[in-house]
């Protein structure tokens, strides 16, 4: 189990979302944040031990004690939010290929392959897949789940059971939002029926992609039908397309007006956006706004996945992300698929997807890598509907330190150390590049690497 300490004394922390002129000192009891206070300059770390001696006992140490430790500049963020993720396809590449590189034979191979998975190969990819983010300082997942009910109610069902079972092994250490991506198009009642129940199993969302529908409007109203009955936000990948005439995020910001659902509906991608006129552009991000949507931008993947029909200058596949910003939008990065058929890099890292996110938005000034650090917390812990986070007085104390003295080394230096703490204590520390000695989470890691055959991690 992860140690409860008492006290948390923390001093010379760096914390750049709130002001990056002085230092900070931070304490916490019992899981919360209890005051954070800027310091006259740089207090003495006598009687204070460096992040570096944290060791093995860090995790086993018997609860009540105070810990003091003197962070010596190092920045101090909240912990990251990822607001897009696909856990249970992540780290499938081996198993499912993609030749073309595309969308379209991603998907196919995906749904072709889906049958062949057991519940349990996916409930570890998911696993593994936070915990790596987690490493990394990633906290709070919110993660999209395939939801195959053309191949059968027993198919579509095992993701859903496998991500159910690893949200919950993993609660108070990454926490999950599942969202299954409910395929409306020509669908049963009996498959209708198999959606509810996956809903009333207790997943926090409703998903989809009706943009790659025939009849993308009757799907938007399905699962606009949906999310009322059962109460719940809405989450939909959103004209991920270079065509204009994908064009699905000004019906989706009627209807979220229309139903009162400002502020719990959220568009993914919406590369499309990118290849309007700019009136028509200017009018959609105009409705998004009053319709209060979130909205996350995936530049890694559609960097990787999109313009591949163009010859000379290629299209970059990203949204409009600085008009969007500046309409006021929630928007947020995030990594999507890791080393899967859709995407075969990344590692759950938001500091590296941030990166990606300013070369793809010409994002660079200090006050633009501001707006990229809110981008992966801020914004999506709006989008995600957290009530309860951030480095505050009263908050729970999770968050990550990373081996970086400013903002801007963040960026350039992409630093590997990463220590991370929930609220009950310590899950991550740099000096362990893996998982491993972690006793809160070395069962679920073990569990992972052994039957993955990873064991060199
Ligand atoms: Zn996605």
């Amino acid at each position: 189990m992860t140690t409860q300490h008492t006290v948390l004394h923390l001093i010379n922390a760096a914390l750049p979302l709130k002001d990056t002129s002085v230092l900070f000192e931070l304490k916490g009891s019992m899981g919360e944040w209890t005051s954070i206070v800027p310091q006259q300059g740089r207090l003495s770390g006598e009687g204070f031990q460096t992040l570096e001696s944290l060791g093995q006992d860090t995790f086993r140490s018997s609860g009540g004690r105070e810990q003091r430790i003197d962070l010596e500049g190092k920045v101090l963020l909240p912990g990251l939010v990822d607001a897009h993720m696909h856990l249970d396809k992540a780290f499938s590449l081996p198993q499912v290929g993609n030749v073309s590189g595309t969308l379209l034979e991603a998907i196919q191979n995906y749904k072709a392959k889906s049958p062949s998975f057991t519940q349990e190969e996916i409930k570890r990819r998911i696993i593994k897949s936070a915990l790596s983010a987690l490493s990394y300082g990633t906290t709070r997942i919110r993660t999209h789940l395939d939801f195959n009910l053309k191949a059968g109610k027993e198919v579509a069902f095992r993701t859903i059971h496998a991500a159910l079972e690893a949200r919950e092994m993993l609660r108070g250490k990454v926490d999950i939002q599942l969202f299954p991506m409910i395929p409306f198009t020509g669908i049963t009642e009996l498959e209708l029926d198999a959606a509810e129940e996956a809903i009333r199993l207790g997943v926090d969302g409703v998903g989809g992609a009706p943009h790659l529908s025939e009849t993308p409007r009757e799907d938007i109203d399905g699962i606009f039908r949906l999310a009322l009955k059962y109460d719940l936000p809405v989450d939909l990948h959103t004209d991920e397309s270079d065509d204009p005439e994908v064009h699905t995020v000004s019906y989706i910001a009627e209807q979220t007006i229309r139903h009162g659902y400002q502020g719990r509906v959220t568009v993914d991608h919406l590369c499309a956006l990118s290849a309007l006129s700019q009136e028509r552009a200017d009018r959609a991000i105009a409705l998004m706004a009053e319709a209060n949507l979130g909205a996350v931008t995936l530049p890694a993947v559609n960097l990787y996945l999109q313009g591949r029909g163009d010859r000379g200058l290629v299209r970059r596949g990203a949204t409009r992300i600085r008009e969007l910003l500046d309409a006021g939008i929630r928007l947020a990065t995030a990594s999507d698929n890791i080393q899967d058929p859709f995407h075969p890099f990344g590692r759950g890292d938001l500091l590296q997807i941030a990166l990606i996110t300013a070369y793809s938005a010409h994002l660079g000034s200090a006050a633009d890598q501001h707006t990229l650090l809110r981008m992966i917390t801020e914004h999506p812990a709006s989008v995600l509907g957290l009530t309860d986070y951030g480095v505050e007085a009263g908050r729970p104390m999770d968050f990550v330190i990373a081996d970086a003295l400013t903002l801007e080394q963040l960026f350039t230096e992409q630093p590997v150390g990463r220590w991370v703490h929930k609220k009950d204590g310590w899950v991550h520390i740099a000096q362990q590049n893996s998982l491993w000695g972690s006793a809160a989470l070395d069962d679920l890691w073990e569990g992972v690497v052994r039957l993955d055959g990873f064991a060199s991690v």
